[in-house]
């Protein structure tokens, strides 16, 4: 089979490509997501593969949240319509057609390891900064998912068990304190209670419209305040980090999601501070840390190729 199509099923948008077999994008499409239940969710994924065309080839989903290897969304935490779904063997049903789902930020590791950042890696992990933190584990050559497809949870493991609330309902996980959005509640909590005039200004003079892109644009202009910002940020991240470095002992560590457009104003301080909390920096092989490369449709190529898999 060389074309496959691939779905990213979001809490805002369902994208899709149409994917030839060297990983060209033949055919790009989108829907915003319906947030009424399962039978609204198949009927805007066919109108994205009918745009698509390329009838009868296979179709591979990601899409946030728990989910297991039968293709089942279980619970997803920006489809909260969608519950213990039979995602795969629905749009088998209503499509006719080979049809693989998995969790959208192990099909965006697949499609760095593929054809971005990752690419001739064989031990790399994937973060995803974004209004929680996404994760992805590719071990020794394959796609690791744990005894129910459900591991790569990177974000909720304690880091402060006196930290913010997470939205899982635990307190001090790192998420609370290194996703995209606690960029946003930090930067709020410091113009709270110091001013930080030029990242207000960035929101349009609204402190309570401050944040994480406001932090990122204020520093790019050389703001004192949020380049102070971004350092505690990047540690935050830094410290999560090195623990699943400490863990895992990848080659490469690939950081995705809207924060990465910082580019060194935030990678810089986050490399510095990972080589920190790293054991033994001075005595293994450098850990990359690095940007990924496919953006925003890094989900839904990754699930055209994982649809070659099955086709
Ligand atoms: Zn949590």
């Amino acid at each position: 089979m060389s074309h496959t199509i691939g779905l990213d099923i979001g809490g805002t948008k369902v994208l899709g490509v149409r994917l030839d077999e060297h990983g060209s994008i033949e055919a790009e499409a989108r829907q915003g997501s319906p947030h009424a239940g399962l039978d609204a969710l198949i009927a805007t994924s066919l109108t994205v593969v009918h745009e698509l065309g390329g009838d009868g080839d296979p179709i591979g989903v990601g899409i946030a949240g728990l989910v297991d290897r039968g293709g089942n969304v279980l619970y997803s935490p920006n489809l909260p319509t969608v519950r213990r779904a039979a995602l795969r063997d629905e749009l088998t049903s209503a499509t006719g057609r080979t049809v693989v789902v998995d969790n959208d930020a192990n099909v965006a590791l697949l499609a760095e390891v593929e054809y971005g950042a990752a690419a001739g890696r064989r031990h790399a992990l994937l973060v995803t900064l974004g209004t929680g933190i996404g994760g992805g584990m590719y071990l020794d050559g394959r796609m690791y998912g744990g005894a129910n497809n459900f591991g790569a949870e990177f974000g909720h493991f304690t880091v402060d068990r006196s930290g913010p609330m997470c939205a899982c309902g635990e307190r001090g996980h790192w998420e609370a304190i290194a996703s995209g959005s606690a960029l946003g509640r930090i930067a709020r909590e410091f113009v709270g209670r110091s001013g930080g005039a030029g990242i207000v200004a960035e929101a349009g003079g609204d402190t309570a419209a401050v944040q994480g892109i406001h932090v990122g644009h204020a520093a790019s202009k050389g703001d004192p305040d949020a380049l102070h910002i971004l350092a505690v940020y990047a540690d935050n991240v830094a410290l999560g980090l090195a623990a699943l470095a400490n863990i895992f002992d990848p080659e490469m560590i690939v950081i995705g999601g809207g924060l990465v457009e910082l580019g060194n104003l935030l990678f810089g301080p986050l490399r510095d501070a990972f080589g920190r909390h790293l054991e033994g920096l001075d005595y293994r092989p450098a850990i990359a840390v690095v940007p990924a490369h496919l953006g925003e449709r890094a989900g839904a190529i990754g699930a055209a190729v994982l649809a070659r898999g099955v086709s």
